[in-house]
């Protein structure tokens, strides 16, 4: 006999057929991973049961195929939801079936080593499966909430995702401000950006870069994201007293040239970084700021003086990560009257995401690249004199604006380009449409946020003044115009 109901426990009726349009490739997960096909059709209770196993194997294919760099399985109040997080964004997948769906988070807490039996404390393993070049680690946390066990994989990205400083995205000028600033035997180094921005690879791109024989890497981080190949990585372990401060104080004595430190969250760790920097170390870390100027304001919170910054940090570069219109099927856009809309006259090459994508994509994006903001020496060198003289003694009836006229002078030789700006240049290129730059760079964040964010009456003016600086754009015009509409004209 063959109940009509055991058709649905299998992978293929799953995972592809019922794929939701957005997900709509066709399962084609690689052979290493994949459960026999033959074996998910029978009816036996045992080839059932072996269907968990093969249905968690389809599950890892398609992550990896879709290039997910997480996978959740969230226990609901009717079943369990399936979702991975790709470019960024988490994406549904179907339902399991119920039978499956029992069985699924035990299984995979079998594969990672975790205790089955603990469902109230969370836990961490790891899990290692075959990949189509090298086995892929994926970090698996269990955490118990209110309809079960939520489990969450970190699919950890292969060596060969660390790219070269000249393909990370830089423009020519932040990439060779990026080298001056690591060819410098001392200082730190900051990359900002909120969680999921990129800060990390982009610090690996850095090591490798320096990586030498003649060289002491050590890096602290929390936790280990890609093993490197001589460098000393040390994954922080706060419950037992190693947090970053601490790592860093015990990697001081270990005659270090480069020092990595994954985060820069609390005062100990600030001053140790800063210590280090200015004892003969390059130190790289990355701080929780919105945009390169604010990482002033941050480091002041984290009780670090002005001067400890001027004489320690050499390069502070914001970034974010935009999602790439997939060339395949990206349709073109009708311009718009947008500020960021590109001049008739300017023969836009201007493009929109296919929403239905199509199997080189998901929903018409394909990939990210990095948009970047970049905080040169001179800049810092400029906003230290600044402060020095507004601190010193304002003369007697002079006014905020000519004060700001005289930073805008002084900064006006120093090229700068905010994140959006640089955003808006990908989207008059074509590589991405103004509905994602938008979404990660939202215009009313540029135009307030870096005032805002920042306590000092010190500073304001002058993030004001590096906002307004104009930035080149490809199609002559310039992005800031005296009139009121916020367009291009030259009103
Ligand atoms: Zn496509």
């Amino acid at each position: 006999m063959h109940p009509p109901d055991t058709q649905k426990h299998s992978v293929e009726r799953t995972l592809a057929a019922e794929f939701p349009a957005g997900m709509s490739n066709p399962v084609a997960p690689a052979p290493e991973v994949m459960g026999d096909p033959a074996t998910m059709q029978s009816t036996s209770p045992t080839a059932e049961q072996e269907s968990v196993p093969a249905y968690v194997d389809a599950l890892f294919a398609k992550a990896l195929q879709q290039r997910a760099s997480d996978l959740h399985l969230e226990p609901q109040r009717n079943g369990l939801r399936i979702r991975l997080r790709v470019d960024g964004l988490l994406h549904d997948l179907p339902t399991p079936p119920a039978e499956i769906a029992l069985r699924l988070c035990a299984r995979i807490k079998v594969m990672a080593k975790l205790d089955i039996a603990e469902r109230r404390l969370p836990q961490d393993g790891r899990i290692s499966v075959p990949g189509q070049h090298q086995r892929i680690d994926l970090r698996v946390s269990s955490l118990p909430t209110l309809w079960g066990e939520k489990l969450v994989l970190r699919i950890v990205p292969e060596t060969s995702a660390i790219l070269p400083l000249e393909a990370l995205g830089l423009s020519e000028q932040q990439r060779q401000a990026f080298a001056s600033a690591l060819s410098q035997p001392q200082g730190l180094i900051l990359v900002t950006g909120p969680t999921g921005s990129g800060k990390t690879l982009t610090l690996y791109s850095a090591l490798q870069t320096l990586n030498a024989d003649y060289r002491n890497i050590s890096t602290a981080e929390e936790p280990v994201e890609i093993p490197l190949p001589g460098i000393n990585q040390v994954g922080i372990a706060p419950h037992i007293g190693l947090d970053f401060g601490a790592t860093l104080r015990a990697l001081l004595r270990q005659d270090p040239d480069v020092l990595m430190v994954g985060e820069i969250r609390d005062e100990d760790t600030a001053a140790m970084a800063i210590r280090a920097a200015q004892t003969g170390h390059l130190v790289l870390s990355t701080l929780h700021t919105k945009s390169a100027i604010t990482t002033l304001a941050r480091l002041r919170q984290l009780g670090i003086s002005d001067r400890d910054v001027f004489e320690s940090v050499t390069l502070i570069l914001a970034q974010r990560l935009l999602r790439k219109l997939c060339d395949r099927c990206k349709l073109p856009a009708t311009p718009s009257w947008h500020a960021a809309t590109p001049h008739p006259s300017a023969n836009p090459q201007i493009f929109q995401a296919n929403p239905d994508g199509c199997h080189h994509c998901l929903q018409g994006y394909r990939g990210r690249m990095g948009v970047f903001e970049l905080c040169s020496p001179a800049m810092l060198n400029g906003l230290g004199e600044h402060v020095s003289k507004n601190t010193t003694a304002r003369p007697a009836g002079s006014s905020q604006k000519a004060s700001d006229t005289a930073v805008n002078a002084e900064f006006a030789p120093t090229p700068y380009q905010d994140l959006r700006a640089m955003g808006l240049q990908y989207y008059r290129q074509g590589l991405t449409c103004l509905t994602e730059v938008d979404r990660v760079l939202p215009q009313q964040s540029f135009e307030s946020g870096h005032a805002s964010t920042v306590n000092s009456t010190v500073l304001e003016p002058v993030h004001q003044s590096w906002a307004n600086v104009s930035t080149p754009r490809p199609d002559g015009f310039t992005r800031d115009c005296d009139c009121d509409c916020d367009c291009d004209c030259d009103q």
